[in-house]
């Protein structure tokens, strides 16, 4: 007789993904229907972001039976309304994880990271997403003098992972970015930026044409283990699958207390402004993505062929979207480039994102045939990419590099005092991002 492990409550809607920058899309498409009755499949993904339709994408190439239960809309959660930013590395720093892991893994993860943004190039090539926008370039700015910094940077990256970047001067960066606040940047050619929610509705595509099934409206809400068998109820509907992925990034409720317990919702914030080529033309002039190298940094881009910008920035453990959002973030764009003042805001909005202490995902094994693929923070467009990745090819039996992350693991949260601490440690990162900027201003 099966056991039940978990019920759960699904978490009640924040802002609606509809009403994003990716919004219209998202309407434009039917709802897939939500499961009803009984399936059995050879794996089931519960989680209908980046990371779920990956690892089902990965799965259903390796010739397996897949199913997707995503709880809202694909793509509702971050994966669907995020910056679109897609560069290599980790939410974790490089020496953090280096003390970690050691020098060896250390390199081997950041690879790793590479070949994640690679994924997603592939993806889009492979499968033609010309609705996903790819726009090449990313210029990684300084906000305070750091050419010895940024070159020694530029340096160390072709040397150990023979992957190129471009030193920009302070003059060069200030020929496309009209802003007193900028020094010099690193542009990197092979980053780029995407329309996200139309990514992961081509990865959606891609997985029913290899026979995989997904149903929307079906948040998972018990699962068992009967034998060899996971058995995961949903709705009015049952599926039972010898592997079960649990990929429910910040939206993970309490189908796994264990998961539950090992990560930090954390709310991040973008905006739209209104379209006025010309007056953005007066700051911005380059159609790469942007973002400062201050840890609390915000990061844009030109979206509508340099009609408007699209913004992001801030972040906060309180999982309420606050009342002042669209002026908190008009507020950070005029002080970076008060050109554009009078530039007004269209729409805001925020998601979730999930971030273990130790800032890494969490890759791994819960227990025989329960799989977790999470924890991306807010570098997730590579990081889900090679989660996904992983995680099928430890299903299939391809490979056990998902242990590369076991050293991470499913550390507790700390519960409210770490999310006072996270709070704590990001007010402290803005207020030193602050005062290292003034030194440079006076
Ligand atoms: C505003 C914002 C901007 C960001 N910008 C960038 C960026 O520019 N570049 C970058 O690399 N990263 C960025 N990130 C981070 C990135 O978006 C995330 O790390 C990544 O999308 C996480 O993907 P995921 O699949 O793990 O989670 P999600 O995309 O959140 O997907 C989880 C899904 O699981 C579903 N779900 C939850 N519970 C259940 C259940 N019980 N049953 C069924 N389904 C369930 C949810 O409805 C949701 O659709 C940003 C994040 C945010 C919020």
């Amino acid at each position: 007789m099966a056991e039940p492990l978990r019920s759960l409550a699904p978490e009640p809607p924040r802002t609606s993904y509809v009403e994003t920058y990716y919004g219209p899309a998202a309407g434009a498409e039917a709802q897939r229907p939500a499961l009803d009755g009984r399936i059995e499949t050879d794996a089931c993904v519960v989680g209908g972001g980046l990371a779920g339709l990956t690892a089902a994408l990965e799965l259903a190439r390796r010739g397996r039976k897949v199913c997707v239960l995503e709880g809202r809309r694909l793509g509702w959660g971050a994966s669907g309304r995020n910056g679109g930013f897609v560069s290599p590395g980790y939410s974790a720093r490089y020496e953090t994880v280096e003390r970690q892991v050691g020098a060896d893994d250390a390199n081997t993860l950041h690879r790793l990271s590479i070949e994640g943004a690679g994924a997603v190039a592939a993806n889009l090539d492979r499968l033609g997403v010309a609705d996903a926008d790819r726009v090449d370039g990313l210029l990684a700015t300084s906000r305070y003098e750091a050419a010895a910094e940024l070159q020694a940077r530029r340096d160390w990256l072709e040397r150990e992972f023979d992957y190129r970047v471009e030193f920009r001067s302070r003059d060069q960066v200030r020929d496309v970015l009209v802003s007193p606040r900028y020094f010099q940047a690193l542009y990197n050619p092979h980053a780029f930026h995407l329309n996200p929610l139309n990514y992961a509705r081509a990865l959606a595509r891609e997985i029913e044409r290899l026979g995989g099934e997904i149903f929307e409206a079906s948040p998972a809400t018990g699962l068992v283990r009967e034998g060899a068998v996971g058995v995961v109820a949903a709705g009015s509907g049952q599926v039972r699958a010898k592997d079960v992925v649990i990929a429910c990034g910040g939206y993970t409720g309490s189908l796994s207390p264990r998961l539950r317990r090992s990560y930090l919702p954390i709310a991040t914030y973008v905006m739209l402004t209104k379209p006025d080529k010309a007056l953005i033309a007066q700051a911005i002039r380059t159609p790469a993505a942007i973002g400062d190298g201050r840890r609390a940094g915000d990061y844009y881009r030109l979206v509508d062929g340099g009609e408007r910008i699209l913004w992001g920035g801030k972040i906060t453990t309180r999982t309420t979207e606050p009342r002042r959002l669209a002026r908190l973030l008009h507020q950070g764009m005029v002080s970076t480039s008060p050109q554009l003042a009078n530039l007004a805001v269209d729409m805001a909005w925020s998601g979730l994102m999930a971030y273990a202490r130790h800032l890494m995902p969490q890759i791994g094994r819960l227990g025989e045939g329960l799989w977790y693929c999470t924890a991306f923070g807010g570098h997730g467009l590579n990081t889900t990419a090679i989660g996904g990745q992983l995680v099928a090819e430890a299903i299939a039996g391809d490979s056990d590099r998902y242990r590369l992350f076991e050293p991470f693991g499913l550390t507790w949260n700390g519960g409210l005092a770490g999310r006072c601490a996270v709070q704590a440690a990001y007010w402290a990162m803005q207020a030193s991002d602050r005062i290292r900027e003034r030194r440079w201003l006076a």
